[in-house]
């Protein structure tokens, strides 16, 4: 029999959210997860699956039950011939990482980081960039799901597919995920190159940096005219690497989390800072190369605010937007960077990228030594301008859009709330920030 326990606090990774689930479970097995939709389907419970906490919003929050995956962690299968890895959904990608190299095996693409599970990235859209990758989910190609009443569907493109189009992005609101079946790619090794530019350079020159670089992107210094270019491509160099760990690691986490906390008294600062920083730390040419996945993920050391939007096009005309509102209202104060990155357009129900290929434009406020900045007016302007631009907002991050803007934005959100509305009818996986986007 699963046991729960009482007293449980749960907090997401940054510290911004938090919530005291009434029956907090840690299930090892399917039939323990069943036991738990049982009990809750009894006592009339919502309940909300967990993965690793690190989504910057409430979606992860609940008073109910909650059902965290992390003892739901194996590899099940590799296919070789296929290069196909069947996970529990609970695995966390840092814990993946070494058996896919054990396969000669790799995700073609990640996320910034890797202490999240296969069931987390996938639920809240997870992307990184390259114009000719898609989200992560993308890469799924099998998943299997178990529904409110304790049924098991087995969803790809050939069985279950109307379920399977929307539970790739499933928001957590579909049911438990149990396990995932991912295409890999033959491992690889990535070389990265970081170098500086000019927001006039890299904007007139989009097209070619996107041609030039399979996992191009760039970072912003807001208040400045600064840009640091990402190349990452293919390479069959030997690791190596030209950072310094003294610079870029030790002086840079120390000394900006203290300038990012004295700003907060004087926020005039906060322009100074990204300059200074961008010329401590980025105006130097990087290279690095190794495996993939220690390419493309990295250790995130400062908790944060963040709101990432997809656009589909335009990218110039919105980032020049959110200058001119910056110049206007020098009292708004914005730290660096803005990240842009590009991704394919899918066909998942409700993945930000929908059926058009789109500019993720992710916007930053550090919470230095645990203390949060005002960032309500550039929060607020960053919105106006990304729906301006028919923009849709990562669903992992705090957004302020309800269902009448979510339905504007996904032509597909009928269909996903029919497919919702029959596999989980009481409502049973909804929590305050799902009742928003679906009441
Ligand atoms: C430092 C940092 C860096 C990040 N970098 C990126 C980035 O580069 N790109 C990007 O797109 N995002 C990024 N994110 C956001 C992150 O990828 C997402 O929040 C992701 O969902 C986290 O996975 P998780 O396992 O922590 O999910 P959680 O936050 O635990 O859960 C996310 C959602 O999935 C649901 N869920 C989880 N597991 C299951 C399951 N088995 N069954 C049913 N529902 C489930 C939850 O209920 C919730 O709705 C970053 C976040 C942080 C903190």
């Amino acid at each position: 029999m699963v046991h729960g326990h009482k007293g449980v606090r749960f907090q997401n990774w940054a510290r911004t959210y938090g919530c005291c689930p009434e029956m907090y479970y840690q299930p090892t097995s399917v039939e323990e997860v069943r036991e738990v939709l049982a009990l809750a389907r009894q006592q009339n419970k919502k309940v909300k699956v967990v993965g690793g906490g690190h989504s910057p919003s409430d979606i992860a929050c609940t008073d109910g039950f909650m059902i965290h995956m992390g003892k739901m962690n194996r590899v099940l299968q590799v296919n070789k011939e296929k290069k196909q890895v069947t996970v529990e959904a609970g695995i966390l990608l840092t814990d993946l990482h070494p058996q896919l190299d054990k396969h000669g095996l790799a995700l073609s693409n990640l996320g910034a980081v890797s202490d999240v599970t296969a069931g987390g990235v996938i639920g809240s859209g997870t992307h990184n960039t390259g114009i000719k990758h898609g989200i992560l989910a993308t890469q799924v190609v099998a998943l299997t799901l178990m529904t409110a009443d304790g049924a098991i569907l087995e969803c790809s493109e050939s069985s279950n597919t109307e379920v399977f189009q929307a539970a790739r992005v499933h928001l957590g609101c579909l049911g438990v995920i149990l396990t995932i079946t991912l295409q890999c790619v033959p491992q690889f090794h990535l070389q990265e190159t970081t170098f500086p530019s000019t927001l006039k350079e890299v904007l007139d020159n989009l097209e070619s940096h996107l041609k030039k670089s399979e996992y191009f992107r760039f970072l912003w210094f807001p208040h400045s005219e600064n840009v640091s270019i990402i190349y990452q491509d293919h390479t069959n160099k030997p690791p190596s690497s030209s950072a310094s760990w003294f610079w870029d690691y030790a002086v840079g986490f120390y000394l900006l989390e203290f300038l990012l906390w004295t700003s907060t008294f004087l926020p005039c600062l906060v322009g100074w800072i990204n300059r200074f920083f961008f010329w401590l730390l980025f105006t130097r040419k990087k290279e690095n190369s190794n495996l993939s996945h220690k390419i493309f993920t990295y250790e995130c050391r400062f908790k944060q605010h963040v709101q990432d939007w997809a656009i589909p096009e335009k990218t110039e005309e919105a980032l020049l937007e959110l200058k001119a509102m910056l110049e206007a209202h020098p009292k708004v104060v914005a730290h660096y960077p803005v990240e842009v990155r590009f991704t394919r357009g899918d066909d998942i129900l409700l993945s930000p990228c929908f059926q058009r290929d789109s500019c993720y434009m992710n916007i930053i406020m550090y919470r230095p030594y645990g203390k949060d900045v005002p960032r309500l007016d550039y929060w607020l302007a960053y919105e106006t301008i990304m729906k301006k631009f028919g923009g849709r907002p990562h669903w992992a991050k705090a957004h302020n859009c309800t269902r009448k803007d979510f339905e504007k934005m996904y032509p597909a959100f009928p269909k996903f709330c029919a497919i919702r509305e029959k596999l989980d009818p009481t409502g049973m996986f909804l929590n305050s920030y799902l009742e928003k986007v679906f009441y």
